[in-house]
């Protein structure tokens, strides 16, 4: 690797990754030549590719109705992809009729909903105790923001050789986001497959947000940044990192723009009355026009997100 400058300097280790780090800690996310790019298909959708795919969805996999309803709605506008927590990381204890999770069933639901609509699923494992269960319910295991540096539990996930997503930590370098992915990498190269990881950027924290309720901020920079450095795709997810419907759609053009390589959003067939983050999830009809947008965007940098 040394003399390709997709490293910084030895002299100066700590947040940045080094070409020792490269070449020593994370050998199979980083890239090999600077052209070298992973693609993979998922669920009949492929990754890394001209295709820029969209998973869309609500944030909890409230009921039966409204999973199969957004699927047949997102399907419609073009995701490639249906997303929603069955098990969720609430960020407190206490449940009761307006913060659940709805696990096993909410498994169950989507499963229904993926017959239905034909979208491939995507959905969040917390627990290794559940990664069997998540497994046989999903196309794509996707690890949580707050779970990136849960090493024991990306080994497990690793072990499946499913495709995975992996949440930027909120917190975390891009030097520890592409670490945490070599503990799921390397359990691929040991099944002898190919690394199938999908890194999603998804809001960090910062001294201002610009709006007391919005927690995160977008760190576009971090998608050419993280390309240097790694083969695998890169997704944004300008939901949970904005809080706010109203800059949803800017965001998610910006990340085309800057090089994303898949988007998330969420999607709710009712947003105001959403189960968790009203704020932020897009309506059916706000959906359909963010892809119209996006479609025009994809086009002028030469990709696309029609499948
Ligand atoms: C989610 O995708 O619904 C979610 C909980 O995301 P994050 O881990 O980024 O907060
Ligand atoms: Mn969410």
């Amino acid at each position: 690797m040394s003399g390709t400058n997709m490293g910084v300097d030895n002299k100066f280790p700590g947040k940045d990754l080094t070409e020792d780090d490269l070449q020593n800690k994370i050998p199979l996310v980083a890239k090999k030549r600077p052209d070298h790019r992973t693609t993979f298909t998922c669920g009949g959708v492929e990754f890394g590719g001209k295709l820029v795919p969209v998973m869309a969805g609500p944030n909890t996999c409230e009921n039966e109705e409204m999973i199969v309803r957004t699927a047949l709605a997102i399907k419609k506008s073009g995701a490639h992809f249906l997303r929603a927590g069955a098990f969720k990381p609430l960020s407190f204890p206490y449940r009761s009729a307006k913060f659940f999770e709805t696990r096993e069933q909410g498994l169950a639901w989507l499963q229904v909903a993926k017959k239905e609509s034909g979208l491939p699923i995507v959905t969040e494992v917390m627990e290794i105790s559940k990664i069997d269960v998540v497994a046989q319910n999903c196309d794509m295991l996707q690890i949580g923001t707050r779970n990136m540096q849960n090493y024991p539990l990306l080994t497990e996930v690793g072990k499946t050789g499913m495709p995975v997503m992996l949440k930027r930590g909120y917190g975390a370098s891009l030097r520890d986001w592409l670490m945490a992915a070599e503990y799921i990498a390397l359990e691929h190269d040991r099944l002898n497959q190919p690394v199938q990881i999908v890194l999603c950027e998804r809001g960090v924290v910062a001294p201002h947000t610009h709006r007391a309720t919005s927690r995160f901020m977008l760190d576009l920079q971090v998608i050419p940044a993280a390309q240097e450095l790694t083969h695998l795709p890169i997704m944004s997810d300008p939901s949970h990192a904005t809080f706010w419907q109203p800059w949803v759609k800017s965001m998610m053009l910006a990340s085309i723009a800057a090089g994303a390589d898949a988007l998330m959003l969420e999607v709710h067939p009712d947003p105001v009355n959403a189960a968790v983050d009203p704020l932020q999830c897009s309506s059916f009809e706000q959906f359909d026009d963010i892809m119209k947008a996006c479609r025009k965007v994809a086009q002028a940098i030469d990709r696309t997100v029609d499948a």
